[in-house]
């Protein structure tokens, strides 16, 4: 391809509406351009890219025993209805009416087509297992699309369907795609982790969640570099820490004025926040929780639900601990009735001894409170969130906390979906079962987002050589000088017939503007042909990734070492 001719419209100003850098990058260096809020062309470079991730995709897919189909976007409305998810989907289906006046969707996802697809050709266990995928386009009318191909109204993603007879068959299914993502993540080159997950609305237990690492990823995520063990902040598993043993002191009542965080309370009373123990209040269907951590962790609110058995907490209003006699700022374990409030202890602080706490009275807290001895809890639970060195649950070292760009996932579904539509099958003994299934999803668009976001620099993209839309630009650095554009574009054409994705930047512009352009794009090596480098037979070589420069004789071997150099990178 030769640049001259080459649709990729690049801008010198970065575009205002864009917030992170994969959007702006994409907008600057011609890959992207916005049709609607959350809706973009993919211009011919990003659409190479896109190609790259999906053939990765698709080989490991097949290798793994999938196989490709394609279901239509637009869905009928008696499928979501017979699943019960034409309501639950809300405002963020596309929903249209055809001219009969029928209703459909654009699919946000495809559970209830491809279940209805299976139950009316499986019948006998004899056709299973199944795993069946496609490359589509999904819809999802967020209410605030953002971040440019990360949260986007239309996206393309990989979804697959897994049909079993039974658990085990799903987990042999689950640990094949699990397997199948490693692959293809790290061949496109990607930075990640699979973490385990909540299932979130979509429904089934055990999943696991592939982050891309990135400073704007929406997810916080835990992890371990001495084992493998990863993990949702929010579903991160904690064991109660252990404090040193103290002989019990006796219980005090101290002034504490002006005082309405912890960490001032224990600056005034010259305490080590460790040594402290915090409240969080909540309402919730069960009337009002009162949580307690220790006074330099945070309460896990998915925690609180789960240990108290409600559906979700918000934050209690003033008159809520009012009416349980305490008082915002000083709220206290002692001398609460367990029986009209839930007390709500997280287990760490129950190790704890002579630690300072909310009293229930304006300007007051106790020192020297035992839990053993003087907290009663209605309920003692892990209900805090994991943070930064807190020891990994799998093997102790100190784990690390970061954001993550969630670029696959894998969902064990069992009947959810069988059930709710009747995909059964009919077993060895003749009798019906419904079958068991998985789903698993790539967002393919959003692993080329997540892909710039781990990888450019102040002047732009340095792409993954698996996934550059083009691994080679040649610039040939003086359009006066005939004799190096010739060789060039010799140079070019030779790259290109030995299979090496290959540009020309021909145009009639100054070094600077195409080593800028270049720089921006991210094509990982450049090759400079100037009369210069010529003069002694070389080409000047340089790897966007680490901005190494390497002269290359040009000799029957240079074909062999760029690819070596490619290989490199
Ligand atoms: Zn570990």
């Amino acid at each position: 391809m030769r640049i001259s001719e080459m649709y990729a419209p690049t801008l010198r100003e970065v575009p205002a509406e864009a917030e992170v850098i994969s959007h702006k990058l994409m907008l600057r260096a011609g890959f992207i351009r916005k049709a609607a809020g959350g809706m973009y062309t993919y211009l011919p470079l990003a659409l190479r890219v896109l190609k790259k991730i999906e053939q990765i995709v698709r080989e490991e897919m097949d290798k793994a025993g999938a196989q490709e189909l394609l279901m239509p976007i637009v869905q009928p409305a008696e499928i979501w209805q017979e699943s019960g998810r034409w309501s639950v989907y809300g405002d963020e289906m596309f929903r249209l009416k055809d001219r009969h006046n029928r209703e459909f969707c654009l699919g946000p996802t495809h559970e209830e087509l491809v279940t209805t697809l299976i139950r009316a050709d499986v019948r006998s266990y004899r056709q299973l297992p199944l795993n069946v995928y496609q490359i589509q386009n999904k819809y999802r009318d967020e209410r605030r699309p953002r971040f440019g191909l990360m949260r986007g109204r239309e996206f393309i993603m990989k979804d697959s369907y897994s049909f079993d007879r039974d658990e085990a068959g799903l987990d042999v299914a689950y640990n094949k795609m699990y397997d199948a993502y490693t692959n293809i993540f790290s061949r496109c080159g990607l930075n990640f982790r699979p973490v385990e997950a909540d299932s979130g609305a979509i429904g089934g237990s055990g999943s696991h969640e592939f982050m891309a690492i990135a400073d704007s990823g929406e997810a916080e995520i835990v992890y371990c570099e001495k084992c493998q063990y990863a993990a949702n902040v929010e579903k991160a598993e904690l064991f109660p820490l252990e404090a040193a043993a103290e002989e019990m002191q006796a219980l005090k009542e101290v002034e504490t004025p002006n005082c309405k965080t912890i960490e001032a309370v224990c600056e005034f009373l010259h305490l080590p926040v460790v040594k402290s123990v915090k409240a969080v209040a909540f309402k919730s269907e069960k009337g009002l929780i009162l949580c307690f951590v220790r006074g330099d962790h945070e309460v896990n609110e998915i925690k609180v639900a789960n240990a108290c058995g409600v559906p979700e907490v918000e934050m209690a209003p003033e008159e809520m601990l009012t009416a349980a006699q305490t008082v915002g700022g000083f709220m206290g374990p002692v001398g609460m009735d367990t029986t009209k409030t839930i007390v709500l202890i997280d287990n760490t602080v129950m190790k704890m001894h002579n630690v300072c706490c909310g009293a229930n009275k304006v300007g007051v807290h106790y020192v020297n409170a035992n839990p053993e001895r003087d907290f009663k809890a209605t309920i003692v639970a892990d209900i805090r969130l994991m943070q930064e060195g807190d020891p990994c649950p799998h093997c102790g070292a100190p784990v690390k906390v970061a954001r993550g760009i969630e670029v696959g996932q894998v969902f064990k579904l069992f009947t959810k979906y069988s059930s709710a539509l009747k995909a059964t099958y009919l077993d060895e003994a003749g009798k019906e079962q419904p079958m068991v299934m998985g789903c698993y999803g790539i967002g393919v668009s959003r692993t080329m987002a997540a892909a710039i976001e781990q990888y450019n620099d102040k002047d732009g993209i340095i792409w993954p050589v698996s996934i550059a839309p083009y691994a080679v630009i040649v610039v040939p650095v003086q359009m006066k000088d005939a004799v190096s554009v010739a060789k060039a574009e010799e140079v070019y054409q030779q790259l290109c017939q030995a299979g090496i994705e290959t540009v020309i930047d021909d145009r009639d512009e100054r070094p600077g503007v195409k080593f800028k352009d270049a720089d921006l794009i991210g094509y990982p090596l450049r090759v400079v042909v100037g009369p210069k480098g010529l003069a002694e037979g070389k080409l000047e070589v340089k790897a966007r990734k680490t901005g190494s420069v390497e002269m290359v004789d040009l000799d029957s071997q240079y074909i062999d070492k760029i690819k070596s150099l490619l290989a490199a990178l």
